[in-house]
């Protein structure tokens, strides 16, 4: 086992990953940029590293400051979290190269799946369902319109090196697609270097399952069941909840060992999620992401397991501890995601937390960076924590996390806080009736009745 973890990320993962090192006996270094120097995973790390300035590129995206500091401080393997360099397989490679075990999938995976047109070629292969659409990537505005047509309208306009939901246009009208195509073009070249784009069936009430999976170098690969994550404004999820109120136990059963058996035929290693649309009782793959999501602890509240731990010891060679047969899902969880912004207008509200009390009790699991006077630095995301409850069943749930939300103070900034109680008490919310697209035309509403 390793003796020694970096994490390379911050905020509320970066304090994730060292709690699970620190149960598995290991030492951490964390890295940091000038903003973060004051950070709750600064301060509970064995040792931190200070790699540069505020902005990203400088900082947690400089992959030659942190092999760096992985050098100076002798770790043995490097965690990347989730964004920044997490789906990067340039940075797998240098890493590897130097001597330190990638927490996380191989180069080739990740390469694989970063580009959505070829991922969406290997998984058919496979025999897993695709949303239907370009067979491949729009090579021209004519061909790409005659496709259009020929599939009928709405159409979506995906980058195939996109994500973070950016960089996606839904076009209803034939006599929109020459203008949409080449903006999305542009957006896609302009956000990830990258002009190849593809076209998918715009699903008109969808909702958005995803399948935890984990390999390991044996040869092992299991499924740790679905996160429902319809709930999403721009494309973002906002609250996620496992088990989906809409699966039937079949349906949970089939696409799991489909999946499992999928990530098992590409060999697969580590943690991952396999992101599909699901729409009249049919599942269509979208995409894979190749990292440990936001949403990971709704799945370990049901299963009881610990997945950083998991990604370590597979990382480090070991089997994986997560058998199928012992796999249990063991009542309701749901997360909802505390963004520090106004919960109207959606403007980020960096600053000083004045006042902080996170929730407790039975089933409550706060995960955050957040503390008493934590100046929230305005250069990142805006997600500043994750409040995540499990009840034995779905309305126990729903009732402890309304109680949760009551208790938890956050003061100083603004926070999404109010707009997670208003979805929660919502009856489409509480019946568990709600496609990808309910949260905006919710807000919609909201807006013209103002
Ligand atoms: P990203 O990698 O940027 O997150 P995804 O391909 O995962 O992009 O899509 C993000 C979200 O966009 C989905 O969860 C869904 O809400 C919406 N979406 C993507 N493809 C379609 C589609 N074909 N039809 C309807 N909605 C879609």
């Amino acid at each position: 086992m390793f003796k020694k973890v970096l994490i390379a990320n911050r905020g509320e993962i970066a304090l994730r990953i060292h709690r699970a090192c620190k149960e598995m006996g290991i030492q951490t270094v964390v890295v940091h940029s000038t903003a973060d120097a004051n950070s709750m995973a600064v301060r509970l790390a064995d040792e931190s590293v200070c790699i540069g300035g505020p902005a990203a590129k400088d900082s947690y995206l400089n992959i030659h400051s942190i092999l760096s500091a992985a050098s100076l401080t002798h770790a043995d393997a490097i965690h990347p979290g989730y964004g920044f360099l997490s789906e990067n397989a340039e940075f797998v490679r240098m890493s590897e190269e130097h001597g330190f075990t990638f927490i996380g999938p191989k180069a080739e995976h990740i390469d694989t799946m970063g580009d959505k047109v070829m991922a969406k070629k290997t998984v058919t292969a496979l025999g897993i369902p695709v949303v239907p659409g370009s067979d491949g990537a729009v090579e021209d505005m004519e061909s790409g319109r005659k496709t259009a047509i020929e599939m009928g309208f709405p159409i979506i306009i995906k980058a195939a090196h996109g994500g973070g939901g950016r960089g996606m246009k839904v076009v209803t009208r034939a006599e929109d697609f020459a203008e949409a195509y080449s903006t999305a073009r542009s957006e896609a070249k302009a956000n990830f270097g990258d002009d190849t784009v593809y076209m998918e069936k715009f699903l008109q009430k969808p909702r958005h399952i995803e399948i935890q999976v984990f390999g390991d170098k044996h040869g092992n690969a299991v499924h740790l069941g679905e996160r429902d994550c319809s709930l999403q404004r721009r494309h973002q999820k906002v609250l996620e909840e496992a088990p989906s109120p809409a699966l039937t136990e079949e349906e949970r059963e089939h696409i799991g060992a489909l999946t499992a058996k999928a990530v098992r035929d590409m060999g697969y290693v580590g943690a991952g999620t396999v992101e599909y649309l699901y729409e009249d009782g049919k599942f269509y793959f979208m995409e894979m992401n190749t990292r440990i999501q936001v949403e990971h602890p709704v799945t370990e509240m049901i299963t009881g397991y610990d997945l950083i731990a998991e990604q370590i010891r597979v990382a480090a060679g070991l089997p994986l501890t997560l058998k199928k047969e012992r796999i249990r899902f063991r009542g309701h969880a749901i997360e909802v995601r505390i963004n520090a912004e106004d919960p109207d207008t959606f403007v980020p509200s960096p600053g000083e937390i004045t006042q902080f009390h996170a929730a407790g009790g039975l089933g409550v699991r706060f995960d955050s960076a957040m503390y008493n006077g934590y100046k929230i630095p305005p250069h990142y995301d805006s997600m500043i924590g994750k409040l995540i409850v499990h009840g034995r069943n779905r309305e126990e749930c729903i009732r402890r996390l309304r109680r949760a939300i009551m208790e938890t103070v956050v003061e100083g900034v603004k926070t999404t806080l109010p707009l997670h109680l208003s979805i929660i008490d919502h009856p489409d919310f509480q019946s568990g009736d709600y496609t990808i697209h309910w949260l905006e035309q919710q807000l919609e509403k909201n807006q013209s009745e103002k």
